[in-house]
């Protein structure tokens, strides 16, 4: 019986901020606006999987305060079940301060809060939840020991693991060999293989020592050039839908949406990638992150459409 999809990870209130230049250190200038929006890399790929109307449930911890209330009712107007996601009086709730310029360029300044309280001892309480799930999913915005504890009991537990190694940082042995599907883009690549250039051979070069290391599968995406996907009996690139972007914010976190729950439903890679790169190209073509990410019925139009 599918039972459905656990994340483990982060949720944030992203403060947006547009200025027509960032100032220079020192400098005080005249903001043009700000919005607060949901975020959160676990977050948003629990939306992701959520909106697809795939069974998700987030374990996760947010403050006391208002900001975490509203993070937890647009994950569940997003599908989400959030009854894993644990409330501390000891820390806010996890904010990214995001600044964006004139030209479209963004500083971020992320201060994990509350998402940097989860601990092993959590993931203990809200064991069940991983018995009761087939995947489950982490990113890297919550601290590390809880990461690598929460792969080790998934696949002592014998579920499926999928790692998104965001934010970029090299990580060891003792992560990797518990990682089923390892998922980086680029430049978390670039970080994780030490590489200068990404091109067909360093690709599978990084991709080969992934599985040295005990990672079933990588798929690496690459933005407008597709994605990359490895395992030890084949190498293919698959190049991206053909769209005009006008946002590239959470195409990653809906290319993961939507392989996770195509890769729940089907347990075929090729048949998940082909679902999450049209939920990306979709997201691609909105502004926003969580309010940019594609419906179960937005996905099957286009599949139609596109006669797959
Ligand atoms: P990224 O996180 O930028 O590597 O993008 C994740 C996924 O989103 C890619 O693997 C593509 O499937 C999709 N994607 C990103 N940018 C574009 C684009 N400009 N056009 C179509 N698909 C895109």
């Amino acid at each position: 019986m599918v039972q459905g999809i656990a994340v483990v990870g982060s949720l944030n209130m992203d403060i947006v901020v547009t200025v027509d230049k960032l100032p220079a250190e020192g400098e005080t200038l005249h903001g043009r606006g700000m919005s607060e929006v949901p975020g959160g890399k676990g977050a948003n790929q629990a939306a992701a999987i959520g909106k697809l109307q795939t069974p998700v449930r987030m374990i996760g911890k947010v403050g006391t305060e208002g900001n975490g209330t509203a993070l937890l009712r647009s994950l569940e107007d997003a599908g989400v079940d959030t009854s894993a996601v644990m409330k501390t009086p000891r820390a806010p709730t996890g904010i990214a301060v995001v600044t964006v310029d004139g030209d479209g360029h963004n500083h971020i300044i992320v201060v994990p809060g509350a998402n940097g309280e989860l601990s092993k001892e959590d993931i203990d309480f809200q064991r069940h939840v991983i018995e009761q799930c087939d995947i489950v999913i982490l990113q890297l915005e919550v601290p590390l020991e809880t990461v690598a504890y929460t792969l080790r009991l998934a696949k002592e537990l014998g579920k499926t693991t999928v790692l998104n190694p965001a934010p970029a940082r090299k990580l060891d042995e003792d992560i990797l060999r518990y990682v089923d599907i390892l998922i980086p883009n680029e430049h978390e690549l670039q970080v994780m293989a030490k590489l200068d250039r990404i091109d067909k051979q360093t690709l599978e070069q990084a991709a080969r020592q992934f599985m040295e290391h005990g990672v079933g599968a990588v798929i690496v995406t690459l933005g407008e050039e597709g994605c990359f996907y490895a395992d030890c009996d084949r190498m293919v690139l698959y190049p991206a839908r053909k769209v005009k972007a006008t946002d590239t914010t959470a195409a990653g976190d809906s290319f993961i949406g939507g392989f996770v729950a195509g890769y729940l439903a089907s347990r075929d890679a090729d048949a998940a990638i082909r679902q999450a790169q049209i939920a990306a190209a979709i997201t691609v073509t909105r502004h926003g992150a969580q309010s940019s990410l594609p419906t179960r019925q937005e996905v099957e139009a286009v599949q139609t459409e596109w006669n797959e």
